[in-house]
C-alpha cells in the first residue's frame, strides 16, 4: 500500500528535504583532499541537529553514523571514519533527515580534487539517469516507467545499473512501499497518484552490475572493484510532474 500525503504533509517533508540539501551542500564545501570521512559525517550531524532535526540513518537497523560515505568502488552504505580522502577519489554522501515526524532522503556523488575523465562521465551519467527518472514522474504513469527511464540513460552511457538495491517510498518512515528498481520494462507496477512521496536513487557502476557486502555488514562494493556513483532525490508526485523536495528552495 503506497501512502498518499496531504499538502500539509508534503510541506513538512519539504522542510526535511531542505535540510538534506543543506547537508549535501555542506558536504560539497567540506570535501577536499585530506579531509576524513568521519569529519564530514560529524559536521553534517551537527548541521542537522542545530536545525532541530535528527539524522534518520543513525541507529536505523543499528547503523552507526549520521551519513553514509561511500568512496570509489563503495556503492552505498559506507561507514564514515578515519579514512582520508585523496585527490582522484569520488565520494557518495547519503543523508536522511527527520523533522516533525517526516523524513527526507537524498544523495550526491562528489569529486575529490582532480578525478579521471571516466569518473566524471560516470557521475554525470548517474545524475542524468536520476534526472530522466524524475522527468517521467507524474500522476497516471506506471512506476516502472521511472525505472526504465533511469536504466536507459545509464546503460546508453555504457554503465551498469545495480539491481540488488532500489529506491523506495519515503514519508513518516525512511523506507516505505513501493520498492523502486532502477531497471525494468516500462508500463508495469502501480500507477502514480498525486501525493505519493518517493525516494528515487540510481546506483550506477562503471564495470559490471554485480555488488557484494563487506564484512562490516553494511558497505556495499562493486564485485569487480570498479567505480560506482549514486544520486538521490525525495519527491512528491503531482499532476505537473515531480515536486523535488530535497532542494534548498522551492
Ligand atoms: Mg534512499
Amino acid at each position: 500500500m503506497i501512502k498518499v500525503r496531504s499538502t500539509e504533509e508534503v510541506e513538512l517533508m519539504r522542510e526535511s528535504g531542505r535540510l538534506v540539501a543543506g547537508a549535501l551542500d555542506l558536504a560539497g564545501r567540506l570535501i577536499e583532499p585530506g579531509v576524513t570521512t568521519g569529519r564530514i559525517d560529524g559536521e553534517i550531524e551537527d548541521y542537522i541537529r542545530s536545525n532541530g532535526a535528527t539524522p534518520e540513518f543513525k541507529g536505523f537497523s543499528g547503523y552507526p553514523a549520521a551519513t553514509c560515505v561511500s568512496v570509489n568502488e563503495q556503492v552505498v552504505h559506507g561507514i564514515p571514519g578515519d579514512r582520508v580522502l585523496v585527490s582522484g577519489d569520488i565520494v557518495g554522501i547519503d543523508v536522511g533527515v527527520r523533522k516533525e515526524g517526516y523524513v527526507g532522503d537524498g544523495a550526491r556523488t562528489f569529486a575529490v580534487g582532480d578525478v579521471s575523465e571516466g569518473a566524471l562521465k560516470l557521475m554525470r551519467a548517474t545524475s542524468l539517469a536520476l534526472d530522466a527518472g524524475l522527468a517521467v514522474v507524474s500522476v497516471g504513469v506506471h512506476l516502472s516507467d521511472v525505472s526504465h527511464a533511469i536504466q536507459r540513460v545509464a546503460e546508453d552511457a555504457g554503465f551498469s545499473i545495480v539491481r540488488e538495491l532500489a529506491g523506495h517510498g519515503v514519508g513518516t518512515e525512511l523506507h516505505e512501499p513501493p520498492e523502486i528498481p532502477n531497471y525494468g520494462p516500462p508500463g508495469r507496477g502501480p500507477v502514480l497518484e498525486e501525493g505519493m512521496t518517493l525516494a528515487i536513487e540510481p546506483m550506477v557502476n562503471a564495470g559490471t552490475a554485480e555488488v557484494k557486502t563487506l564484512e562490516d555488514g553494511w558497505t556495499v562494493v562493486t564485485a569487480d572493484g570498479s567505480l560506482s556513483a549514486h544520486f538521490e532525490h525525495s519527491v512528491a508526485v503531482t499532476s505537473n510532474g515531480a515536486d523535488v523536495l530535497t532542494v534548498m528552495t522551492g
